[in-house]
This record gives structure tokens, C-alpha cells and sequence, in this order.
């Protein structure tokens, strides 16, 4: 059905294997027997098919995990997120053709839920009795949720000193133990991966690699959405090497399946990572292997971007509009000519993060002289 190999020394595991890690070090990934499917199955099918088929993730069961039984998928009916074009935000980039996928429309808020449905179904497949996840927001939320629907218990380690809170609160509403350890991001991963493997539990962390297989998706439906037509560049946070790694797989599978022709170039905006990290390198890789781009951007350069997508009416959180950012950039730098296509990746909706500072200021009287200096004031 899928096996995983090392990305570092191509070695083999049974894909029911509970370590996601080489014993070199590197990291699975999912390696599928594919069978040939045409694009007319993935274009039958939508929000009015059966379910599994309903979910924007299982719309493209073949490619995110080929046999995996129907009844035994866990699905929120995810993805469905909608294409947006922007005349507005096309002019931000200083190009003709922006248009935005916003991932922020997944029932729990972001793009993880698209990873989430295929790593808990093939938990709870397995025979998972209880879920293990180190994270900092949007996964943590995502992971509540499936695992709530799968009638599993889950637990969640988060950074005390960097979280979100409001993404802790959600996973915590949908019944996750929510622990915030006294390190920082790294060490809590580590962490997670020892609780799982003393107490048997199933890790359903950033490295576990149907998590991948999930976020693939975003790509076919987006390729659906352009009927096929790949744009010329896939704009996206670089903090989220998840996606770089998963978004490069789905291209580079979609071609060999003849589903599309020609690769689109991934366009990675953020700070630039430490390569040590194995996730980092892999992202990078990804972005090298579409002849696309890693760029740095300013957080300043971020924050304008963030507020462009929100007066678009559009929003996301802020490490969303990273590619925005990155897209008018390499734009300005003529590294995208002003006929080519962008788009951009919003990875979280503006919800789970509005702070304390985004508050509406002071209230007035309930009288007509007050209401008028308000508005201009
Ligand atoms: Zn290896």
C-alpha cells in the first residue's frame, strides 16, 4: 500500500512503523504505489460527492493515501478553501495575476487540518489509543479537533514562553490535555517523542510524514481550481517547511502521474533558517528541486502585507502573509515578471491571533454629537 523511506539513506520501513526517523537521523517520507488516475475522477468529484470524497483532502484519495479504506478516514471536511482573485493585491505585488488560497478557511483555521485528517485516520487505523503532539498553535488546535472526531484521546506540549494562546484554548475546548513545558521549541518536540515512545503513544508531530501526504492537497486543489493551469509561481511562509516539503512532492507526483506539464516555481518568504535543522534542509531542498526561490523578508515588509491582505477584507495571521511579502519583493527585484501568475498560500485565518493590541479602543456615549466625532476622530 505506502512504505516510508529515509530522505537521507533511502532505507525502508513498513509504512504501520511508529518512529517517523531513520536510524541515521533523517526523516521518512511516504512513498505510494500509485495508480494511474486521470484528471476527470478529481474533477467529478466536490462538496455534493459522498463522503469521503466531500473533503478537500479525500477528494484526491489516489494521491494522498492510494487504498486507504473510505470508512476508516476521520474527516472535518477539510479543505474546500476558496481561490480568491485580488485587483488590489495584485497591485500591492506590482503584477497582474495575484490570486490567494486561503487555507485559513479549514474548520479549525489552517492549513494543518489537511495533514491532520490523513496522520489521525491512519492512527486510529493502526490502532492508536491515545494522540502526542509538540506544538505552538495551529497544529495543537488541528490535532484537538481529529481527535475529539476519532472519540481518541490526545495530549499536547507547547512552549511555556512562545504560543498562541488563543490556539491552545481551542484544542483545549475540544477536550486535549494541553501541557506548556519550560523550553523552547526544539526541546519540546524531543520531548514529545520520548512521552510517545515510553507510553505508546502516537506522535502526530510536524515530522510525522502523512501529515505531508495530506498538505499535498492544497496543490491538486488549487490545480483543479485553475483547471490544470499551474501558475508560473506558488508564493508561501518559508517558516512553514511542511508545506515547502509537501508542495514540491505533490508537483513533482502530479507530473509523474501526467496530471500536469510543467512544474510551477515555489517562492519560500520568511527569514532565512539554520540549514543544521533536518526540516530546513528539506524544505530547501524542495524549493531548489521546483528552480524556485528562498527570500528573506523584514518583518516590517511582513506586517504590510498582513495589513494589505486585511483590508482586502481577506485577513490572516501574520506569519501568513509572509509570501505576500516575499511576492511583491522578488517582484520589485524582477525576479517575477510582471506577465507571469502568482499564488499565494495564506496558511492561518486572522482569528487565532488577533492580540490584546488589536482592541477597538474607548467607547462613547449613546448620543448622536459623540457618534459623528467618533467617526472622524
Ligand atoms: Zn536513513
Amino acid at each position: 500500500m505506502a512504505i516510508l523511506r529515509c530522505t537521507g539513506c533511502a532505507a525502508e520501513a513498513p509504512a504501520s512503523s511508529p518512529g517517523f526517523e531513520c536510524a541515521c537521523g533523517a526523516p521518512y517520507d511516504v512513498e505510494h504505489a500509485f495508480r494511474l488516475v486521470g484528471r476527470e475522477t478529481f474533477d467529478a468529484r466536490g462538496l455534493h460527492s459522498p463522503a469521503p470524497h466531500d473533503s478537500g483532502v479525500w477528494r484526491f484519495l489516489e494521491l494522498v493515501y492510494p487504498r486507504f479504506p473510505s470508512e476508516a478516514v476521520i474527516s472535518l471536511r477539510e479543505g474546500n478553501t476558496p481561490l480568491h482573485a485580488s485587483a488590489a493585491l495584485s497591485e500591492f505585488v506590482g503584477i497582474e495575476q495575484v490570486k490567494l488560497k486561503h487555507e485559513g478557511l479549514n474548520p479549525t483555521g489552517s492549513f494543518a487540518d489537511r495533514g491532520m485528517t490523513v496522520a489521525v485516520s491512519r492512527a486510529r487505523a493502526n490502532g492508536a489509543r491515545h494522540l502526542v503532539c509538540a506544538s505552538a498553535g495551529a497544529a495543537a488546535a488541528s490535532l484537538g479537533a481529529y481527535a475529539a472526531r476519532a472519540g481518541l484521546p490526545c495530549t499536547v506540549l507547547a512552549p511555556a514562553a512562545a504560543h498562541a494562546p488563543a490556539k491552545l484554548a481551542q484544542a483545549r475546548a475540544c477536550g486535549a490535555r494541553v501541557v506548556l513545558v519550560r523550553a523552547d521549541c526544539e526541546r519540546v518536540r524531543a520531548l514529545a517523542r520520548d512521552l510517545a515512545h515510553a507510553e505508546q503513544l502516537d506522535l502526530l508531530d510536524a515530522c510525522n510524514p502523512f501529515r505531508i501526504e495530506g498538505q499535498k492537497s492544497v496543490l491538486f486543489e488549487l490545480l483543479v481550481q485553475l483547471a490544470w493551469r499551474a501558475p508560473d509561481w506558488i508564493a508561501l511562509p518559508l517558516a512553514n517547511y511542511g508545506n515547502c516539503s509537501a508542495f514540491a512532492k505533490a508537483l513533482r507526483e502530479a507530473r509523474y502521474l501526467g496530471l500536469i506539464e510543467r512544474l510551477p516555481r515555489l517562492l519560500a518568504a520568511g527569514s532565512l533558517p539554520d540549514p543544521a535543522s533536518h526540516g530546513a534542509r528539506r524544505a530547501l531542498c524542495a524549493i531548489e528541486e521546483t528552480r524556485g526561490q528562498a527570500l528573506a523578508i523584514t518583518s516590517e515588509q511582513a506586517f504590510e502585507a498582513k495589513r494589505a491582505i486585511d483590508r482586502a477584507g481577506l485577513g490572516c495571521d501574520l506569519a501568513s502573509a509572509a509570501g505576500l511579502a516575499g511576492a511583491r519583493e522578488f517582484a520589485r527585484r524582477g525576479g517575477i515578471g510582471p506577465e507571469e501568475s502568482v499564488v499565494v498560500v495564506l496558511d492561518s485565518h486572522a482569528l487565532g491571533a488577533h492580540a490584546a493590541s488589536d482592541a477597538l479602543g474607548d467607547s462613547v456615549e449613546a448620543d448622536l454629537g459623540a457618534l459623528r466625532a467618533a467617526r472622524t476622530g
